[in-house]
């Protein structure tokens, strides 16, 4: 039967998009592989401020609550484990840091998310004398993802796309005998073998987290030193991610694992043992900012990506944003528009 939509590529991005093309009411397929992991193994942590500036994230009061609203709906209906409000406990090193805090918090962009003190640590597992905490959200990725493959069950094709075999013209798109209106590549940093957008400049940066047990660490909420620490229940933790321009492949990565080593044992003071290391690569940008639009001479081909970080509270909007441009024709933020590449073809 012919779709109005093919998705190829099925991370945060693609989700995006699936959702809000249901909301229109309109037919899609999706066809993805496991090339990329990235969307289910990220952190899964939605931080509304970039901790190292003390500043707050790009388009917060937009994004934010977007992003919620679109998780929470999924949480309902998928399985009730996949959103939580958590505090991110940041460890507060010196005096310094400890007064960018103050000056932060009179700050009103910033003041809605973070505690009005600095606050004494009480948790004898944790190697800080202080925390401040910001006000964050916590996706359980794996367990949505998971979820989600079932519930697209009817929409979903287990492949990988093959770009050659698509063949484009005004006002439709075969690929392997089925007719669409339009396609949206949504495939992270897979983009690289996509002819029509791998011109864009989306680049490789790979980042790996250790997975934990310790039975003394007794923690719930989110912790951040150099990186994050994740509880996972069951006496499970995720920490990290690094960030590696090389190799870009997904073998876990020895180098990361003892950088990361170094650092836990710089924050926490209980005994643990490694028992897994995932990772995967984040499709970067260089000005840092997603790129959704259509193609410059190809008007029914679309991209959505460069979810380099921050994907988790970006997303939803961005899939909104795209999807209303291409069945509404409303504009795209030029700041993140892929027009903004047309002009160097
Ligand atoms: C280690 C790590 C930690 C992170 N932590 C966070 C965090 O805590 N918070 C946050 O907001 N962001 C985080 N990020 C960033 C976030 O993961 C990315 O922004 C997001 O996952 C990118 O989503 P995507 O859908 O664009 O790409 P991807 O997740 O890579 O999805 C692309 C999909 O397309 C498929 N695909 C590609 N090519 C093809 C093809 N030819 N045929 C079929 N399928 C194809 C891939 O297999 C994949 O399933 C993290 C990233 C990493 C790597």
């Amino acid at each position: 039967m012919n779709k109005d939509f093919l998705i190829v590529g099925f991370g945060l991005a693609g989700l995006s998009v699936v959702r809000h093309l249901e909301i229109n009411n309109t037919s899609f397929d999706i066809i993805s592989n496991n090339s990329q992991l990235s969307s289910k193994i990220a952190g899964g942590i939605i931080n509304p401020v970039a901790v190292k500036h003390m500043k707050p994230v790009w388009n917060v009061e937009v994004f934010l609550p977007y992003a919620k609203l679109f998780y929470q709906s999924l949480d309902k209906q998928l399985s009730g484990e996949i959103y939580k409000n958590k505090s991110l406990n940041v460890f507060i090193h010196d005096v310094a840091q400890e007064n960018n805090w103050y000056q932060a918090c009179d700050k009103p962009r910033l003041s809605p998310f973070l505690s009005p003190e600095v606050l004494t640590n009480k948790n004898q597992t944790l190697l800080t004398d202080k925390i401040g905490e910001i006000k964050a959200t916590s996706i359980n990725l794996p367990i949505l993802f998971q979820c989600l493959k079932q519930y697209y069950q009817k929409h979903w094709i287990d492949d990988t796309f093959q770009h050659n075999n698509l063949k484009v013209d005004k006002s439709s798109i075969s690929y392997r005998n089925k007719i669409y209106k339009h396609i949206i590549f949504c495939e992270g940093f897979g983009v690289g073998q996509n002819p029509f957008f791998n011109h864009l400049g989306i680049y490789g940066n790979k980042g790996d987290y250790i997975i934990f047990k310790s039975k003394k660490l007794q923690i719930e909420d989110l912790y951040k030193a150099k990186y994050f620490l994740i509880p996972l229940g069951h006496n499970l933790y995720k920490f990290g991610a690094t960030y590696q321009r090389q190799p870009l492949n997904h073998q876990p990565s020895l180098t990361a694992k003892s950088q990361m080593r170094e650092a836990l044992n710089k924050m926490i003071n209980s005994p643990y043992e490694i028992v897994d290391q995932v990772c995967g690569i984040r499709p970067t940008t260089k000005d840092r900012r997603p790129i959704l639009g259509s193609h410059s001479k190809y008007k029914n081909l679309h991209i959505l990506n460069g979810f380099g970080s921050r994907g988790v509270m970006l997303a939803p909007k961005l899939g909104q944003m795209l999807i209303n441009h291409i069945l509404k024709e409303t504009p795209i933020d030029p700041e993140v528009s892929v027009q903004r590449f047309h002009a160097q073809i």
